[in-house]
């Protein structure tokens, strides 16, 4: 049977990004894109939901650790795309690890942004800061089902701190959140516009307020941090195979890994080749925990996560 002249993509970074990166294709290839953005916990619940019947052909960005739960449940596909070879150590791990189900594309540091206008001296610095009381009602994070900055966060202090005493803190945190949203960059919109004084997310997602001119300061916290290394596969038995692989090795090129920095977009590109936006947080110049991708990106670890957040946090609200 002839394949439609299609890619179905699922995206799960910004809409901004999402909408350059399919256009873009479309007007390289003459593929007809059609894409869709959900936050990245929101992606695989879906690929889940359409196993055995996958309408998706590309799941392009988002967090690692739910692309690696999808590769071990056998709902993307395995492929050495020939890009490999000029790829970053850290996302070609990220292959490996996966039995080539699922490869980096980009880098970024988790962390938090204040609007400065809202935060008096001392500004906040570390994790332990945000329990803070004058932050009471004045914090927002993503709820970890749904995105995957949020569960990025869980699976940070799980990893610094133990999961009781993450738990315990994330206990303490609550009393200071006003909202857990869908998406995990939501919180630093809202915080740009003053809805509230402090978001979760990664730092590139609180640069990319800056740039834009809001009154936001990113922070990396003091006690060390996790990071993302935001993915990419292939939807096991989606229906326009070979488009999918033509979208895969072009979005592994450098000139692709380029239109994110367009779309204001400041993560640190896998491609060796991809120029690094100058906005883009160090990574070197941030305390980066040694983050388990192998074993917060696991299916069972995930789950159980999830569920306790759900009991102890999710459930009180
Ligand atoms: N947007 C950006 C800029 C990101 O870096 C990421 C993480 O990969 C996401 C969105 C994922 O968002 P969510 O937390 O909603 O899954």
């Amino acid at each position: 049977m002839a394949q439609a002249n299609e890619l179905v993509l699922y995206c799960s970074v910004q809409e901004e990004w999402c909408r350059l990166m399919g256009e873009s294709f479309q007007r390289e290839s003459g593929i007809n894109v059609l894409m869709t953005r959900r936050s990245s916990g929101e992606t695989y619940a879906q690929l889940k939901a359409e196993e055995g019947q996958p309408r998706g052909d590309v799941w392009w960005g988002g967090t690692g650790d739910p692309h690696l739960q999808a590769a071990e449940e056998g709902l993307t596909a395995a492929y050495e795309s020939p890009m490999l070879a000029e790829l970053q150590d850290w996302a070609v791990s990220q292959a490996e690890a996966s039995g080539f189900r699922t490869v980096g594309i980009y880098a970024g540091a988790l962390g938090y942004g204040f609007n400065t206008e809202l935060v008096d001296d001392p500004a906040p610095a570390c994790w332990s800061d945000l329990l803070d009381e004058r932050f009471r009602d004045d914090i927002q994070v993503a709820n970890p089902n749904s995105s995957g900055t949020a569960y990025t966060l869980l699976a940070t202090l799980v990893q610094i701190m133990g999961e009781d005493e993450a738990f315990e803190f994330l206990g303490q945190l609550d009393e200071n959140i006003s909202q857990y949203t869908q998406s995990g960059a939501a919180p630093i919109r809202n915080a740009a516009t003053g809805e509230t004084a402090i978001g979760i997310v990664f730092m590139h997602d609180a640069v990319a307020q800056a740039v834009t001119g809001a009154p936001i300061t990113a922070v990396a916290p003091c006690e060390g941090t996790g990071y993302e290394i935001g993915s990419m596969s292939l939807v096991e038995g989606g229906p326009n195979p070979e488009n999918a692989r033509l979208f895969y090795d072009w979005a592994l090129s450098p000139e692709a890994q380029a239109l994110g920095a367009e779309a204001n977009s400041f993560q640190v590109p896998s491609n060796r080749n991809a120029p690094v936006p100058p906005e883009s947080p160090s990574l070197d110049q941030i305390t980066l925990i040694d983050y388990d991708f192998v074993t917060y990106g696991a299916s069972d670890t995930r789950q159980n996560l999830l569920s306790r957040w759900d009991a102890e946090i999710g459930a009180q609200r």
